[in-house]
This record gives C-alpha cells, structure tokens and sequence, in this order.
C-alpha cells in the first residue's frame, strides 16, 4: 500500500513532467527509456527510479541545471565531508519561493515583524544563515546575522539588540544556554523563542535549552538540495513538523527496499520539488528518517506532518549484531536517572570482539556515579539485548561545537 498525495500536489507533477526532459539534462540522462506522459497514477511515480545524492556529485559542477545559465541568480553547495560537493543552482524564483516558506515557518512559530531574530548558523555556500535571513526580511522582523561563533560578541549583542528569537543548532544553542546560566545574565535576555535547525536532538536536550534560554522551541526542517531550511517546521499544537505541500511532495520509504511504507510508519524521507526551476528534484532520498503523522493537525493546518527526525540511514551501528540508531541511544541515556544529555559513543574492535562505550555527563560522583552507570547498562540490556560499557564524566566535558555534534564515533573501520 501506498501513502496519501494531494490531488493538486499530484497535478504539480505532471505538469513539471510535460517538460522535465527538455529542461534538464540530468533528468533526460536520469529517465531515459522512460515516458513521463506514461506516469498516471502515483504507483506510476513511485515507480521511478530515486535520485541519489551520488547522482548530484557526478553532475558537479553546474549539471543539474534545468534553466539556462542566464536565469541562475545564485549557487549554493551541500557540504560533502568526503569528495566532490553538490552545486544546487537557484532562479530568482526559486530564491522568492524558499523565502516564502521560510516566513511562513516563523509566523507557524508565533514569530512577527515585531521581533528580533538572531542568527548564529552561518553564512556562505551553505544554505543555513542567509535562509534564516531572507525569511526574516520577507516576515518583516529585525534580522541580526551574527553567523557562529564568539561567544562573547553574541552575547553582547543578544543584550543590546534585545534579540527575542534566537536561531540556532542544537548543540549552539545548549552552549549559549550554559554561558548564559554561568554569567548570571539570563534576566537581561530577551529571547522568547527558538528555531532550531533539525538535527535528531533528544528530549532531555531540548527539555534543558527550552528551561536555561526560558524558549519555546520550534524544530525547523531541510536541506540545500531542495531549498535549504524552511521547507517545514512544527507548530504549536505538536512537536511534528508540517512540510508546506504546496512546494514539496513527502514521500517515506523502506530505507533497505526503497518501498514506500503506509503512513505512521517509519522509514527514509524521499522529497520531490513542485515549483523548483533552477534544478527541480524528482524522489529524492535524504536518507532521513521519520514517519508520517496520520490525521489533521489541532492547528487547523492541512500542510502533511512528519516526526522530528529521529536518524540518518547511515548512523545506524551495528555491535555486536545488534543494529541500532541514535534515537535509541539517546532514548535509553533520557531514561537513566542521574544522565544528563550529553553523551558520546565509542565503538572499538580489541581481542577479536566488539567494545561499546557510553560517555555521559553527570553530576553524580564516587558511588552515586556508579549506581547510574549500573542503571544504564541495565537498559541498554533490557531495551536493545547488549550490554555496553557506561562511564560517567563530569558536566562539560564532553566537547561542544558550533556545528551539529558528532556523537557516535565508529573506530573499528
Ligand atoms: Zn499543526
């Protein structure tokens, strides 16, 4: 069985199908022995084959262009942390269009003209800083583009602008939380929300931003291949994020079969492009996972819902022949009494067997540390059916950083 498609996202389509080919060499190559005109129904489509992020580098540097150069105002670039980068070409459309979608992920947030909107991803050929500010500027409200870093400088500046949004990765945003806690100055800051770039992040993280910062939070989600961040973000009724249905078609699969998975279930987002000129996306794997949240929203939005982004296809680990995602990880870290969230895994291979260690930070010490340690071990058994090595370390010193945190650290490759 197949999931749910909006009969004008359907319509949205097709009609990118009539040209696809002309327009775009990479979709001519991609498709071809295949006839768009033939796609009538969405079996049809969800017959065609994905396109791969692979598929993107081979086409570097400008090959995914479906307009002609002239109608390219602007390039942005994924960050690849291996090989060759993917260049996403934009029309002034395209660039109009994802500031559209940014504006409306504010005002889903509650966030007007009025306010003040500090922004610490950063800027350049990545997509993060300047989406949070076109959208800024398209709302209407004070956009402050600090970009990451100095933590001094920002909260400086949070201070004297009178910042009442702050943007943010996960990981930045608990550090500026901390700072702020340290210095004694949390009653001259006036931020009353977060939008925080997705990442899977735990409950218990986000429990402490939102408390600390005393935010609400709102998870906003995307990529640079379809746009940047912006695509969608959660409202105030829940914690999943609506994905504008208008722009983007969702699409969740079986990440080991490539099948599309009944609504509710989990599996790899797989995104395709309704609007996009500069370089159009038909089933892209992002290797996301999610799920689609069935039923209408209290919010009154008809915009689809997916979960907060619980992994990537690639974090998977498996130990000992267990397989198992950071969500789980985390999930387990959240139940133990006495953990806080920040956590870091070692995975090593030593006398021919698999070692798993669990870093956390706690404040527990001597006996009290290693009653929780006990804890931990115990429900990594009970939830997962291996039994890791936990070890405590005092609140700080796992490292912090500016981008997303690496948690997970695979050393037996
Ligand atoms: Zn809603």
């Amino acid at each position: 069985m197949t999931h749910s498609i909006m009969p004008e996202q359907f319509d949205a389509i097709l009609k990118q199908f009539v040209d696809l080919k002309e327009r775009s060499p990479f979709y001519a190559k991609k498709f071809e022995g295949i006839d768009l005109s033939a796609v009538k129904t969405l079996e049809d489509f969800q017959k065609l084959p994905f396109t791969e992020k692979g598929d993107l580098r081979e086409a570097y540097p400008l090959g995914l262009a479906a307009v002609p150069p002239e109608k390219i105002v602007r390039i942005h670039s994924s960050s690849g942390t291996t090989g060759t980068p993917v260049i996403i070409p934009y029309t002034q459309k395209d660039v109009d269009d994802w500031a559209i979608q940014f504006a409306r992920c504010y005002e889903y947030a509650g966030i007007t003209p009025s306010d003040r909107i500090h922004i610490t991803p950063g800027y350049g050929l990545w997509t993060a800083g300047i989406g949070f500010q076109l959208g800024a500027e398209k709302l209407g409200a004070m956009a402050i583009p600090m970009g990451p870093g100095n933590t001094d400088k920002q909260l400086q500046m949070m201070q004297d602008m009178e910042s009442t949004v702050l943007c943010a990765t996960s990981s930045y945003a608990l550090l500026l939380a901390e700072e702020i806690a340290k210095r004694g100055i949390k009653d001259t800051i006036k931020l009353r929300k977060g939008v925080i770039g997705s990442e899977r992040w735990g409950e218990k993280m986000r429990a402490r931003i939102a408390d600390e910062l005393g935010v609400e939070l709102y998870d906003i989600y995307g990529l640079t291949e379809v746009y940047g961040p912006g695509i969608g973000i959660n409202c105030k009724a829940d914690s999943a994020m609506h994905i504008w249905a208008d722009y983007v078609f969702v699409e969740i699969v079986d990440p080991e079969t490539g099948l599309p998975v009944e609504d509710g279930q989990p599996g790899e987002i797989v995104l395709t492009t309704l609007q996009k000129e500069g370089a159009p996306l038909v089933r892209f794997r992002t290797h996301d996972l999610s799920r689609i949240v069935p039923g209408e929203c209290d919010c009154g939005s008809h915009h689809p819902r997916i979960d907060i982004i619980t992994g990537r296809t690639d974090d998977m680990v498996k130990v000992k022949g267990v397989n198992m995602f950071p969500a789980q990880i985390e999930e387990i870290i959240a139940f133990t009494d006495g953990a806080s969230s920040e956590y870091q895994v070692m995975i090593d291979h030593m006398d021919g067997r698999d070692i798993m260690t669990v870093f956390f930070e706690t404040e527990a010490v001597g006996e009290e540390k290693a009653a929780v340690e006990a804890q931990m071990q115990a429900l990594f058994k009970a939830k997962l059916n291996m039994t890791p090595v936990a070890k405590g370390v005092a609140v700080g010193e796992l490292p912090r950083s500016e981008k997303k945190t690496r948690r997970i650290f695979d050393n037996r490759y």
